[in-house]
């Protein structure tokens, strides 16, 4: 399935995958198309960027079919700028880590104050948070997900980067791995009070299992990396946290 990547602002990562960097906080999303099925990787940091990425992947899809849209929405991690834009996903499918619900119940006014502590319009953040699409699968091993032509495995990685940690895997000439906040390009990998540092390099480890040396390992944040960079965040964090 080829998607015309070019010039539409989205890095292609391979014919039917491809990843935009959205602005403010450089989070990456991500679009996995299959023949029957257009896979979205995270959503944004409140509705208006959900309903830009909505917008941007309908015209991707177009010259695939009138009638082609998102059909699944998978959530990295519950972290503002990653979650905030689901709610302009309502009509399909969600994934998270399981327990991500419960993040979206119980801790809501902390992802909101977070979002209003890294910058967000305190009523854009509340508006998002009280319409947020909860997952409607929870995936606690592993779960693939067929889209047509191409089978994605959705990992529950983590607990590492938060409880709550999803990667998302693509097979093709290059196998290209979306690996949420566990790995960062731009910066240092950010590590708040809901972060489990002692399982960090575990999951890191584990990508790098699930993709091997080949891949395209896609941060949360930055540039596309690949397997070096990834083992050697792997033992920067394992010295930084102090575990093995
Ligand atoms: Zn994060």
């Amino acid at each position: 399935m080829t998607v015309l990547w070019e010039d539409s602002g989205w890095e292609a990562l391979g014919p039917g995958a491809g990843r935009t960097r959205l602005p403010g906080w450089d989070c990456t999303a991500g679009l996995v198309v299959g023949e029957r099925g257009a896979l979205m990787i995270d959503a944004g940091s409140g509705l208006g960027e959900g309903a830009r990425l909505r917008t941007e992947a309908r015209r991707l899809l177009a010259p695939l079919g009138a009638d082609r849209r998102v059909t699944h929405l998978a959530l990295t991690h519950p972290h503002f700028d990653h979650v905030l834009g689901a709610a302009a996903f309502a009509g399909v499918e969600v994934f998270g880590a399981v327990g991500m619900d419960a993040v979206f119940v119980h801790e809501r006014d902390e992802l909101v104050a977070d979002a209003v502590r890294n910058g967000l319009d305190p009523p854009v953040a509340a508006e998002a948070a009280d319409v947020l699409v909860h997952p409607h699968h929870q995936v606690a091993g592993e779960w693939t997900l067929d889209l047509g032509g191409v089978t994605v495995l959705l990992a529950n990685v983590g607990p590492a980067h938060t409880a709550h940690d999803l990667a998302v895997l693509v097979p093709g000439e290059r196998e290209v791995v979306f690996c949420g906040d566990l790995v960062e390009e731009s910066g240092e990998p950010q590590a708040g009070p809901d972060a489990v540092p002692s399982h960090w390099p575990a999951a890191l480890d584990r990508l790098l299992a699930l993709g091997g040396e080949d891949a395209l390992y896609v941060p949360g944040h930055g540039a596309v990396v690949d397997a070096a960079f990834v083992r050697s965040q792997r033992d920067e964090l394992a010295a930084r946290f102090g575990v093995s």
